[in-house]
């Protein structure tokens, strides 16, 4: 299966691709995440900074060697930034800009967009021309659905052999597509297929029965998961598992779609394994599950 046999299996998960844990591994064989998102407080702040901490964590829970937090710039005149998370010291906060031009970027998978609002788009090409491998979530897809010239920088990538996913929610879809979230969710399928193909990225469109999409493929809808996720967070705990998930994974389109498949499985099956005495599951309680 895979582009030269369109019909064939979706981009389901295949152990066989994904390269397995080693007998003597270090943290470098674990590959290295980026996470690109957030923002100071101040008075532009977004105030969803614990987006792109949450993503960082589930890149690390996911089990990427190194995590990098590259918040980007504070306000002029607010806060300096954190320079470590407490709750979880492992992860390197760094500047965003500082991050894109250490050549740490052309080595990591970089996941981009949690939480920055409309900070994003200022990075948006820089990220596009320098990192090999990239996540797009939230206002890194609202960034691109509002500039063509970002969209072709896009399409373009895939010539140089350079993967990126994109994890559209229905709105997000919608923006992209240029229609409505009801005509998204009226063809769920059609609408990653749609978007896979115009974009020639893997696509995973979220919800109920997530999509995973890649040009030339079959979409395959993922089974896992349950409304358990319908709460603030889950999304950004996925982009970074996605993240880790590519950062052990083979290049390649079909290594790509099939570890997004497999850590939108994994992260569902999180929430089915969900103890029953617990009605409510917050993303940062996910965490624990990944
Ligand atoms: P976001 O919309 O970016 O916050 O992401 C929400 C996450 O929760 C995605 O991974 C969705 O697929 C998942 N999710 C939300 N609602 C449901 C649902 N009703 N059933 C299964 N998964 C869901
Ligand atoms: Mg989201």
């Amino acid at each position: 299966h895979g582009p030269e046999t369109p019909h064939g299996m979706g981009p389901v998960p295949s152990p066989s691709l994904l390269r397995q844990r080693q007998h003597s591994p270090h943290k470098g064989t674990h590959g290295s995440v980026i996470v690109i998102g957030g923002q100071q407080p101040g008075p532009q702040g977004t105030g969803m900074t614990g987006a792109a901490v949450l993503a960082a964590r589930a890149a690390l829970r996911g089990g990427a060697g190194r995590v990098y937090l590259g918040l980007l710039e504070p306000a002029a005149g607010t806060a300096a930034a954190p320079v470590f998370d407490p709750l979880q010291p492992e992860l390197m906060l760094r500047p965003a800009a500082a991050l894109l031009h250490d050549p740490i970027a052309a080595q990591s998978v970089t996941v981009c967009g949690c939480g920055g609002g409309t900070a994003v788009a200022a990075l948006l090409a820089d990220v596009l021309a320098t990192c090999p491998r990239l996540v797009l979530d939230a206002d890194a897809l609202n960034a691109l659905a509002a500039d063509a010239a970002l969209q072709a920088q896009l399409m373009a990538r895939l010539d140089r052999g350079w993967q990126t996913v994109l994890t559209p929610h229905p709105l997000e879809a919608a923006r992209l597509l240029g229609c409505s979230v009801a005509q998204v969710q009226a063809d769920r399928l059609g609408a990653a297929q749609q978007l896979a193909e115009r974009s020639r990225c893997v696509v995973a469109l979220k919800g109920s029965g997530t999509v995973v999409a890649a040009p030339g493929w079959v979409p395959s809808i993922n089974p896992s998961g349950n409304a358990l996720l319908a709460s603030a967070g889950t999304g950004d705990v996925l982009a970074g598992l996605i993240g880790a998930l590519l950062a052990t994974a083979e290049a390649g389109l079909e290594a790509t779609a099939q570890a997004a498949a497999a850590a939108v499985h994994r992260h569902g099956r999180c929430a089915d394994r969900w103890p029953s005495e617990q009605p409510l599951l917050c993303a940062s309680e996910l965490l624990n599950c990944l």
